[in-house]
């Protein structure tokens, strides 16, 4: 699947502008710095070739990416920033509830956290809405390689004891490192059960 050729066709900054689903589509959501850029790099090879930045202070969109014909990889703005303006987290909020409540070809949302901080209340928030929507999710555990191993299955088993309620939509959970590549073929085989064939 992810020798397919990744190609940027898509940015929304209103639930309007969204393109007409046609593929199936996974998003990465998650806080900023919390691994996306590096994590979509490691499970495409073709990021650096495509990506539109989402550093603070850019206008920030959600953004659709093709894999040729299989699947589509949707970038949601990170989340987080300790300074942005109540008006651009209304607007984020809005934008990012708006996607993951009503986009029919949403197959999965991967929520990235951050190994060694954990869940965050904007996390949370974005799972309420996910379960409000019934949207399938799973959470990826990033930067594995920069906490020890008992720290990680600490970690892991933390935030599966917190999920255990919602079963039926929460998809295994990932552990991955971008930096030493641990788990991202796991991962890349685990969307592309989702991809068309
Ligand atoms: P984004 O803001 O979520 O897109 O995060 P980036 O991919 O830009 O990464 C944020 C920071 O985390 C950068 O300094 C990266 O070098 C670092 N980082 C990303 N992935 C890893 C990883 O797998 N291991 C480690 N140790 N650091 C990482």
């Amino acid at each position: 699947l992810f020798r397919n050729r990744l190609e940027f066709y898509a940015a929304a900054k209103v639930a309007s502008s969204f393109p007409v689903p046609d593929l199936p589509e996974v998003a990465f959501a998650g806080r900023s710095n919390v691994g996306k850029s590096s994590l979509l790099n490691a499970l495409t090879r073709q990021w650096g070739v495509v990506r539109t930045s989402d550093k603070p202070g850019h206008t920030r969109t959600i953004n659709f990416f093709k894999l040729g014909t299989k699947l589509n990889l949707v970038d949601l703005p990170g989340y987080g920033f300790a300074y942005a303006k109540e008006e651009v987290k209304d607007a984020w909020e809005e934008l990012v509830k708006e996607y993951v409540t009503t986009r029919s070809a949403l197959q999965r949302v991967c929520l990235l956290v951050d190994t060694k901080w954990g869940m965050k209340p904007r996390d949370h928030e974005l799972i309420g809405l996910m379960e409000k929507s019934q949207t399938k999710y799973q959470i990826v555990l990033t930067k594995t390689d920069a906490v020890p191993p008992m720290d990680v299955a600490r970690r892991a088993m933390q935030i599966e004891e917190n999920l255990k309620a919602n079963r039926s939509i929460v998809q295994p959970l990932m552990i991955v490192s971008s930096r030493s590549g641990a788990g991202i073929r796991c991962l890349r085989t685990a969307l592309a059960k989702i991809s068309r064939f």
